[in-house]
């Protein structure tokens, strides 16, 4: 059995075939999704989508992309917008310099205010960073420092060495999408290799990063068996190992999300290719 703690359901690519994509993750193992919140504004629409079926859940958050146009909403808001219980998470906010979308000041404002949304409702944070690790390193250590722990993990997780270890050590989880299982990706498998089995997620973020043998292709939640795949063998673990271990950290990390709400597929194991 496995999670999919990162997708986007709401996404136009999915528009059209939803319940038979909902329906396939199951089918290949994935008994639990979230769907992930990029605008505040746009919470209605995620909601409809997770309430649509028992095993979505969902996060309530801004995208660092959409920081600077949601800076009106305060903390207040996300806390109490997460109190509805199909919302597990807060996020996914964070730093992205790599398309600057939003200024590095609205980026760095929004994440500030997440993680105190994550601090105060104990739901994790699904922290996204890209081309940003030692202003998102700087920002996590000064918040824990300053205000305290909260439960946290970077998502969809392609940088360094450093910045994994120094999440690691303040307790965060770290996620491996798609990128994980490409060729060319020996220096984070290496890293998949190397923190601790229990703080390790796995995740799709589609329709975006097609693990192999899908890469280029439209990713969707079944795919999130590749990735969790690509990490076990990294480790020298069975896939069944790898699959227990990233489940138990979801249900420990995502404390709000009922177990009783993951569905097993009728088929058994040995029924798939
Ligand atoms: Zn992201
Ligand atoms: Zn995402």
């Amino acid at each position: 059995m496995l999670v999919d703690h990162h997708c986007h359901l709401d996404f136009p690519q999915f528009a059209e075939e939803r319940d038979a994509i909902v329906a396939r993750a199951v089918e290949a193992g994935v008994g639990m999704m979230v769907t992930i919140s990029t605008r505040i504004r746009e919470f209605d629409k995620i909601l409809a989508i997770a309430e649509a079926y028992p095993n979505v859940f969902c996060s309530v958050g801004t995208h660092p992309h959409n920081a600077d146009e949601e800076l009106d909403i305060p903390q207040a808001q996300i806390v109490s917008l997460s109190r509805h219980p199909k919302v597990v998470a807060v996020g996914e906010a964070g730093l992205d310099y790599f398309y600057n979308r939003s200024s590095p000041e609205g980026q760095a404002e929004g994440f500030r205010r997440h993680i105190r949304a994550a601090r105060e409702t104990g739901l994790p944070l699904e922290i996204h960073t890209r081309d940003a690790e030692a202003d998102t390193a700087r920002i996590l250590e000064e918040e824990y420092r300053e205000g305290g722990p909260f439960p946290a993990l970077l998502h969809c997780f392609t940088g360094g060495r450093d910045l994994a270890m120094r999440a690691i050590d303040l307790g965060l989880y770290i996620s491996f999408s798609g990128v994980v299982s490409f060729k060319k990706s020996e220096d984070l498998r290496a890293i998949a290799a190397e923190v601790p089995l229990e703080r390790i997620l796995v995740e799709t973020d589609a329709p975006f990063l097609a693990p192999d043998p899908y890469r280029g292709k439209r990713n969707e939640p079944a795919y999130v068996v590749h990735t969790a795949a690509a990490v076990a063998r990294a480790r020298g673990l069975s896939d069944a190992q790898l699959r227990a271990a990233t489940t138990q950290n979801f249900f420990r990390l995502f404390t709000k999300a009922p177990r009783s709400a993951f569905i097993t597929a009728s088929v058994n194991e040995g029924a798939r290719a």
